[in-house]
């Protein structure tokens, strides 16, 4: 069964959005599919696609959120690598069949109406690994 089918994105954890959307804009020359505010997750992201996949941008609303928290602890950078998968409730099951300690037991909403659960980095040598779905 085939459950991965590829890295839908990379998560990068930034404390100023506009200001490292340059970098990756006017330097690296790509261009952003635009912004959007995550409030369940208290995020502002920008994707920006490469090739088959992308970079998403995740800058903290507020002081408390997940990803204010990430950078207190380990400075600005990558933050999660996201599979996409082609049913997020299957391998969910699956994982939880074989034991793997789950953040999200069940999918919440993500950005750009994605259906999204995180591993426990416990569980994957310290990478933060999120399943993404899109329809
Ligand atoms: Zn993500």
């Amino acid at each position: 069964m085939k459950m991965i089918e590829k890295i839908d994105h990379i998560g990068i954890a930034v404390k100023d959005l506009n200001e490292t959307l340059k970098i990756y804009t006017e330097i690296l020359g790509l261009k952003s599919a635009g912004e959007e505010t995550v409030a369940e997750q208290k995020v502002r992201v920008a994707f920006i696609p490469v090739g088959e996949s992308e970079i998403e941008l995740l800058e903290s609303t507020e002081p408390d959120g997940t990803i204010a928290k990430f950078i207190e602890k380990n400075g600005e950078g990558i933050q999660h690598i996201a599979f996409r998968v082609d049913n997020i409730e299957k391998t969910l099951e699956d994982l939880k069949s074989k034991g793997v300690r789950l953040i999200d037991e069940k999918p919440r909403n993500g950005a750009g109406g994605a259906k999204i659960a995180f591993i426990h980095p416990k569980a994957t040598k310290g990478v933060l690994i999120e399943l993404c779905e899109r329809t």
